[in-house]
Protein backbone atom coordinates (compact mmCIF):
# COMPACT_ATOMS: atom_id res chain seq x y z
CA UNK A 1 0.00 0.00 0.00
CA UNK A 2 2.80 2.68 0.73
CA UNK A 3 4.47 1.65 -2.39
CA UNK A 4 4.35 2.67 -6.11
CA UNK A 5 5.45 2.34 -9.53
CA UNK A 6 8.53 4.86 -10.64
CA UNK A 7 10.71 4.80 -14.25
CA UNK A 8 14.04 5.33 -12.55
CA UNK A 9 17.44 6.00 -14.28
CA UNK A 10 20.26 3.48 -12.93
CA UNK A 11 22.71 3.96 -15.66
CA UNK A 12 22.38 6.37 -18.91
CA UNK A 13 22.19 4.15 -21.76
CA UNK A 14 20.16 1.25 -20.19
CA UNK A 15 16.45 0.75 -20.04
CA UNK A 16 14.83 2.66 -17.32
CA UNK A 17 14.05 0.39 -14.60
CA UNK A 18 10.48 -0.06 -13.57
CA UNK A 19 9.88 -0.65 -10.07
CA UNK A 20 8.46 -0.24 -6.90
CA UNK A 21 9.51 2.33 -4.52
CA UNK A 22 8.23 3.78 -1.44
CA UNK A 23 5.72 6.53 -1.75
CA UNK A 24 7.27 10.10 -0.88
CA UNK A 25 6.28 11.65 2.47
CA UNK A 26 5.80 15.31 1.38
CA UNK A 27 8.12 17.60 3.98
CA UNK A 28 7.21 20.82 5.08
CA UNK A 29 5.71 23.36 2.65
CA UNK A 30 5.45 20.05 0.25
CA UNK A 31 2.57 18.63 -1.43
CA UNK A 32 1.86 14.91 -2.86
CA UNK A 33 0.64 14.66 -6.48
CA UNK A 34 -0.84 11.94 -7.85
CA UNK A 35 0.52 12.19 -11.38
CA UNK A 36 -2.09 11.85 -13.72
CA UNK A 37 0.50 12.93 -16.65
CA UNK A 38 3.94 13.17 -17.41
CA UNK A 39 5.33 14.61 -20.59
CA UNK A 40 8.62 13.58 -21.83
CA UNK A 41 11.28 15.90 -23.61
CA UNK A 42 14.60 16.44 -25.16
CA UNK A 43 16.16 16.84 -21.84
CA UNK A 44 14.99 12.66 -21.29
CA UNK A 45 16.55 11.16 -24.24
CA UNK A 46 19.59 13.39 -22.96
CA UNK A 47 19.30 11.95 -19.37
CA UNK A 48 18.51 8.31 -20.15
CA UNK A 49 19.77 7.49 -23.27
CA UNK A 50 22.62 9.67 -24.62
CA UNK A 51 24.11 10.12 -21.06
CA UNK A 52 25.60 13.59 -21.54
CA UNK A 53 23.29 15.57 -18.84
CA UNK A 54 24.77 15.44 -15.23
CA UNK A 55 22.60 13.92 -12.69
CA UNK A 56 22.66 14.47 -8.96
CA UNK A 57 22.52 10.97 -7.78
CA UNK A 58 21.25 7.62 -9.76
CA UNK A 59 18.97 5.71 -9.36
CA UNK A 60 16.38 9.08 -9.76
CA UNK A 61 12.98 9.07 -10.99
CA UNK A 62 12.98 10.97 -14.06
CA UNK A 63 10.14 13.57 -15.48
CA UNK A 64 9.98 17.31 -15.33
CA UNK A 65 6.86 17.90 -17.29
CA UNK A 66 4.35 16.81 -14.79
CA UNK A 67 0.19 17.42 -13.81
CA UNK A 68 -2.20 15.19 -11.47
CA UNK A 69 -3.69 15.94 -8.09
CA UNK A 70 -2.81 16.60 -4.42
CA UNK A 71 -3.45 13.96 -3.00
CA UNK A 72 -1.79 14.64 0.50
CA UNK A 73 -0.48 18.28 2.03
CA UNK A 74 2.40 18.85 3.96
CA UNK A 75 2.63 20.83 7.16
CA UNK A 76 2.95 24.39 6.07
CA UNK A 77 1.43 24.56 2.96
CA UNK A 78 -1.20 26.92 2.56
CA UNK A 79 -2.28 27.37 -0.88
CA UNK A 80 -3.25 24.19 -1.42
CA UNK A 81 -5.36 21.33 -0.85
CA UNK A 82 -6.23 17.78 -1.12
CA UNK A 83 -8.15 16.97 -4.71
CA UNK A 84 -6.77 20.36 -6.28
CA UNK A 85 -5.60 20.03 -9.65
CA UNK A 86 -2.32 21.18 -10.65
CA UNK A 87 0.84 21.26 -12.72
CA UNK A 88 4.58 21.74 -11.97
CA UNK A 89 6.94 23.97 -12.44
CA UNK A 90 9.96 21.43 -14.23
CA UNK A 91 12.11 22.35 -11.26
CA UNK A 92 11.93 22.99 -7.43
CA UNK A 93 12.85 26.51 -7.36
CA UNK A 94 13.96 28.16 -4.18
CA UNK A 95 11.40 31.23 -4.04
CA UNK A 96 13.76 33.94 -2.34
CA UNK A 97 17.02 33.81 -4.40
CA UNK A 98 18.31 36.97 -6.49
CA UNK A 99 16.53 35.62 -9.76
CA UNK A 100 13.61 34.04 -8.12
CA UNK A 101 12.76 37.05 -6.85
CA UNK A 102 12.50 38.88 -9.55
CA UNK A 103 10.59 35.86 -11.58
CA UNK A 104 13.28 34.86 -13.19
CA UNK A 105 12.60 30.98 -11.95
CA UNK A 106 14.49 29.45 -15.03
CA UNK A 107 17.76 31.09 -13.65
CA UNK A 108 17.01 30.09 -9.67
CA UNK A 109 20.03 29.86 -7.92
CA UNK A 110 19.39 27.00 -6.11
CA UNK A 111 17.35 25.04 -8.08
CA UNK A 112 16.31 21.49 -8.22
CA UNK A 113 15.10 19.83 -11.45
CA UNK A 114 12.61 17.09 -11.29
CA UNK A 115 14.90 13.94 -13.08
CA UNK A 116 17.99 15.46 -12.38
CA UNK A 117 18.30 16.81 -8.70
CA UNK A 118 15.50 15.11 -7.08
CA UNK A 119 12.86 12.49 -8.18
CA UNK A 120 10.52 13.38 -10.81
CA UNK A 121 6.90 12.59 -12.46
CA UNK A 122 7.04 9.43 -13.58
CA UNK A 123 5.92 7.62 -11.21
CA UNK A 124 2.02 7.29 -9.44
CA UNK A 125 3.27 10.05 -7.30
CA UNK A 126 6.00 12.98 -6.61
CA UNK A 127 6.30 15.54 -3.34
CA UNK A 128 7.01 18.95 -4.62
CA UNK A 129 7.23 22.12 -2.77
CA UNK A 130 3.97 24.17 -3.08
CA UNK A 131 5.58 26.97 -4.22
CA UNK A 132 6.70 24.85 -7.57
CA UNK A 133 2.91 24.55 -8.57
CA UNK A 134 0.56 25.93 -10.60
CA UNK A 135 -3.14 25.66 -9.98
CA UNK A 136 -4.26 23.36 -13.55
CA UNK A 137 -7.71 25.36 -14.94
CA UNK A 138 -10.70 23.00 -14.61
CA UNK A 139 -11.25 23.31 -18.67
CA UNK A 140 -7.05 21.85 -19.29
CA UNK A 141 -6.94 17.93 -19.48
CA UNK A 142 -4.11 16.84 -17.71
CA UNK A 143 -1.88 15.51 -20.58
CA UNK A 144 -2.18 19.30 -22.12
CA UNK A 145 -1.39 20.95 -18.74
CA UNK A 146 2.18 18.46 -18.59
CA UNK A 147 3.29 19.79 -22.01
CA UNK A 148 2.65 23.72 -21.09
CA UNK A 149 5.64 23.16 -18.36
CA UNK A 150 7.73 23.05 -20.74
CA UNK A 151 7.04 22.15 -24.01
CA UNK A 152 4.91 25.19 -24.70
CA UNK A 153 6.80 27.87 -22.17
CA UNK A 154 10.03 27.28 -23.48
CA UNK A 155 9.14 28.69 -26.50
CA UNK A 156 6.99 31.14 -25.54
CA UNK A 157 9.60 32.70 -23.14
CA UNK A 158 12.31 32.73 -26.17
CA UNK A 159 9.61 34.62 -27.95
CA UNK A 160 8.29 37.07 -25.52
CA UNK A 161 10.95 37.33 -22.69
CA UNK A 162 14.27 37.00 -25.23
CA UNK A 163 13.26 37.84 -28.51
CA UNK A 164 10.86 40.43 -27.32
CA UNK A 165 8.40 40.05 -30.31
CA UNK A 166 6.84 42.93 -31.53
CA UNK A 167 3.42 42.32 -33.40
CA UNK A 168 4.00 42.12 -37.44
CA UNK A 169 7.88 41.26 -37.35
CA UNK A 170 8.91 38.11 -39.33
CA UNK A 171 10.07 35.10 -37.74
CA UNK A 172 11.82 31.86 -38.60
CA UNK A 173 11.90 28.87 -36.58
CA UNK A 174 15.05 26.44 -36.44
CA UNK A 175 14.03 23.13 -35.67
CA UNK A 176 10.42 22.49 -36.17
CA UNK A 177 10.16 19.44 -33.53
CA UNK A 178 7.97 19.47 -30.08
CA UNK A 179 9.69 23.18 -29.23
CA UNK A 180 9.56 24.42 -32.67
CA UNK A 181 5.95 23.31 -33.54
CA UNK A 182 5.00 25.26 -30.56
CA UNK A 183 6.73 28.37 -31.20
CA UNK A 184 5.48 28.80 -34.77
CA UNK A 185 1.81 28.44 -33.37
CA UNK A 186 3.18 30.96 -30.73
CA UNK A 187 4.69 33.18 -33.11
CA UNK A 188 1.21 33.49 -34.89
CA UNK A 189 -0.75 33.95 -31.54
CA UNK A 190 1.94 37.06 -30.96
CA UNK A 191 0.97 38.69 -34.40
CA UNK A 192 4.35 37.80 -36.24
CA UNK A 193 4.19 38.94 -40.20
CA UNK A 194 5.52 36.40 -41.15
CA UNK A 195 6.57 32.70 -39.69
CA UNK A 196 9.11 30.64 -41.88
CA UNK A 197 10.06 27.33 -40.64
CA UNK A 198 13.08 25.22 -41.31
CA UNK A 199 13.52 22.03 -40.86
CA UNK A 200 15.41 19.09 -43.12
CA UNK A 201 12.57 16.82 -42.51
CA UNK A 202 9.86 16.94 -44.86
CA UNK A 203 6.84 15.93 -42.59
CA UNK A 204 7.86 18.70 -39.76
CA UNK A 205 7.57 21.05 -42.50
CA UNK A 206 4.74 19.74 -43.29
CA UNK A 207 3.09 20.16 -40.23
CA UNK A 208 4.56 23.07 -39.43
CA UNK A 209 2.71 24.98 -42.81
CA UNK A 210 -0.54 23.16 -41.20
CA UNK A 211 -0.01 24.89 -38.27
CA UNK A 212 0.21 28.23 -39.70
CA UNK A 213 4.13 29.08 -41.27
CA UNK A 214 3.91 30.99 -44.78
CA UNK A 215 6.65 29.72 -45.59
CA UNK A 216 8.77 26.14 -45.13
CA UNK A 217 12.49 25.23 -46.17
CA UNK A 218 14.29 22.80 -46.20
CA UNK A 219 18.22 23.65 -45.84
CA UNK A 220 19.26 20.05 -47.66
CA UNK A 221 17.53 21.20 -50.52
CA UNK A 222 17.63 24.84 -50.98
CA UNK A 223 19.91 27.60 -48.76
CA UNK A 224 17.53 29.56 -46.55
CA UNK A 225 18.27 32.94 -46.57
CA UNK A 226 18.12 32.75 -50.59
CA UNK A 227 14.76 31.41 -50.35
CA UNK A 228 13.49 34.20 -48.32
CA UNK A 229 14.31 36.89 -50.22
CA UNK A 230 12.91 35.22 -53.34
CA UNK A 231 9.64 33.86 -51.66
CA UNK A 232 9.19 37.05 -49.45
CA UNK A 233 10.91 39.97 -51.04
CA UNK A 234 12.70 40.26 -47.26
CA UNK A 235 16.00 40.63 -46.90
CA UNK A 236 15.94 38.74 -43.69
CA UNK A 237 14.10 38.39 -40.71
CA UNK A 238 13.32 40.30 -37.51
CA UNK A 239 14.13 37.06 -35.09
CA UNK A 240 14.99 33.60 -35.70
CA UNK A 241 14.71 31.08 -33.17
CA UNK A 242 16.95 28.11 -32.80
CA UNK A 243 15.94 24.68 -30.88
CA UNK A 244 18.40 22.57 -32.05
CA UNK A 245 21.75 23.10 -30.28
CA UNK A 246 24.46 22.83 -33.58
CA UNK A 247 27.32 24.53 -35.51
CA UNK A 248 25.24 24.40 -38.83
CA UNK A 249 21.59 25.33 -37.12
CA UNK A 250 22.86 28.29 -35.65
CA UNK A 251 25.04 29.38 -38.41
CA UNK A 252 21.53 29.43 -40.01
CA UNK A 253 19.68 31.21 -37.68
CA UNK A 254 22.59 33.79 -38.25
CA UNK A 255 22.15 33.93 -41.87
CA UNK A 256 18.56 34.66 -41.84
CA UNK A 257 18.58 37.63 -39.91
CA UNK A 258 17.89 41.17 -41.40
CA UNK A 259 19.38 44.08 -39.83
CA UNK A 260 18.80 44.29 -36.37
CA UNK A 261 17.70 40.99 -36.28
CA UNK A 262 17.50 38.80 -33.01
CA UNK A 263 18.91 35.35 -33.06
CA UNK A 264 17.67 33.37 -29.77
CA UNK A 265 19.47 30.02 -29.04
CA UNK A 266 17.36 27.75 -26.99
CA UNK A 267 18.96 24.48 -27.96
CA UNK A 268 21.93 23.47 -26.05
CA UNK A 269 24.73 21.10 -26.37
CA UNK A 270 28.72 20.99 -26.73
CA UNK A 271 28.53 22.35 -29.55
CA UNK A 272 30.69 26.39 -30.24
CA UNK A 273 29.35 28.06 -33.09
CA UNK A 274 30.64 30.98 -34.30
CA UNK A 275 29.62 34.67 -35.25
CA UNK A 276 29.62 36.15 -38.71
CA UNK A 277 32.64 38.11 -40.27
CA UNK A 278 31.96 41.02 -37.47
CA UNK A 279 31.59 43.28 -40.23
CA UNK A 280 28.60 42.11 -41.10
CA UNK A 281 27.48 41.14 -37.47
CA UNK A 282 28.06 44.68 -36.33
CA UNK A 283 27.44 46.42 -39.32
CA UNK A 284 23.84 45.40 -39.09
CA UNK A 285 23.35 45.37 -35.43
CA UNK A 286 22.24 41.77 -34.86
CA UNK A 287 22.05 40.19 -31.41
CA UNK A 288 22.30 36.69 -30.65
CA UNK A 289 20.83 35.63 -27.21
CA UNK A 290 20.35 32.75 -25.29
CA UNK A 291 17.23 31.28 -23.67
CA UNK A 292 16.77 28.58 -20.87
CA UNK A 293 13.68 27.43 -19.68
CA UNK A 294 10.55 29.10 -18.27
CA UNK A 295 9.30 31.56 -15.89
CA UNK A 296 6.45 30.89 -13.89
CA UNK A 297 4.56 33.51 -15.14
CA UNK A 298 5.20 31.97 -18.70
CA UNK A 299 3.25 28.86 -17.67
CA UNK A 300 0.44 30.63 -15.67
CA UNK A 301 -0.38 33.05 -19.10
CA UNK A 302 -0.57 30.12 -21.42
CA UNK A 303 -2.94 28.35 -19.19
CA UNK A 304 -4.89 31.86 -19.75
CA UNK A 305 -4.77 31.80 -23.00
CA UNK A 306 -5.57 28.20 -23.07
CA UNK A 307 -8.64 28.50 -20.64
CA UNK A 308 -9.99 31.55 -22.72
CA UNK A 309 -9.87 29.38 -25.74
CA UNK A 310 -7.21 31.37 -27.81
CA UNK A 311 -4.31 28.46 -27.77
CA UNK A 312 -5.51 25.38 -29.18
CA UNK A 313 -2.96 22.27 -28.73
CA UNK A 314 -5.32 19.62 -28.81
CA UNK A 315 -2.95 18.10 -31.54
CA UNK A 316 0.11 18.68 -29.61
CA UNK A 317 -0.01 15.44 -27.87
CA UNK A 318 0.81 12.86 -30.39
CA UNK A 319 0.52 9.70 -28.02
CA UNK A 320 -0.38 8.59 -24.38
CA UNK A 321 2.04 5.50 -22.92
CA UNK A 322 1.60 3.88 -19.74
CA UNK A 323 4.28 4.06 -17.32
CA UNK A 324 5.29 0.72 -17.91
CA UNK A 325 6.10 1.08 -22.09
CA UNK A 326 8.16 4.00 -20.80
CA UNK A 327 10.95 3.06 -22.70
CA UNK A 328 9.30 2.38 -25.53
CA UNK A 329 8.27 5.83 -25.70
CA UNK A 330 11.54 7.17 -25.13
CA UNK A 331 12.79 5.21 -28.03
CA UNK A 332 10.19 6.75 -30.32
CA UNK A 333 10.94 10.15 -29.13
CA UNK A 334 14.99 9.23 -29.61
CA UNK A 335 13.94 8.01 -33.22
CA UNK A 336 13.21 11.75 -34.28
CA UNK A 337 9.59 10.60 -35.20
CA UNK A 338 8.79 13.64 -37.10
CA UNK A 339 4.82 12.27 -36.51
CA UNK A 340 5.89 13.07 -32.89
CA UNK A 341 5.04 16.66 -31.36
CA UNK A 342 5.01 15.62 -27.58
CA UNK A 343 4.64 12.01 -25.88
CA UNK A 344 2.88 12.04 -22.35
CA UNK A 345 3.26 9.35 -19.94
CA UNK A 346 -0.24 8.50 -17.69
CA UNK A 347 1.15 6.48 -14.62
CA UNK A 348 -2.24 5.70 -13.14
CA UNK A 349 -3.21 3.49 -16.51
CA UNK A 350 -0.75 1.43 -14.66
CA UNK A 351 -3.50 0.85 -11.61
CA UNK A 352 -4.21 -2.42 -10.89
CA UNK A 353 -1.86 -4.33 -12.71
CA UNK A 354 0.71 -6.41 -11.13
ZN1 LIG B 1 12.09 19.28 -20.74
ZN1 LIG C 1 15.67 30.81 -6.50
Amino acid sequence: MNTMLAARLVKPGDPLVICDVDIPEPAFGEVLVQVEACGLCGTDIHLAIDGDLPVERTPITLGHEVAGVVVQIGTGVTDFKKNDRVAMFPSAVCGRCRFCRVGRESLCENSKVYGMSRDGGLAQYVAAPANSLFHLPDEIPFDIGSIVTDGVSTPFHALRSRAKLRAGETVAVVGCGGLGTHAIMLARLMGAGLVVAIDVQAEALERAAALGADLTINPAEQDPSKAIREHTGLPGVDVALEFVGGNETVKTALRVLDKTGRAVLVGVGMDRPSLPPLAVFVGREQSVLGSFGMNRSDIEDLYALIAAGRLDLTKSVSARYPLRSVNEALQQLASKDTGVVRLVVAPQENKGEV
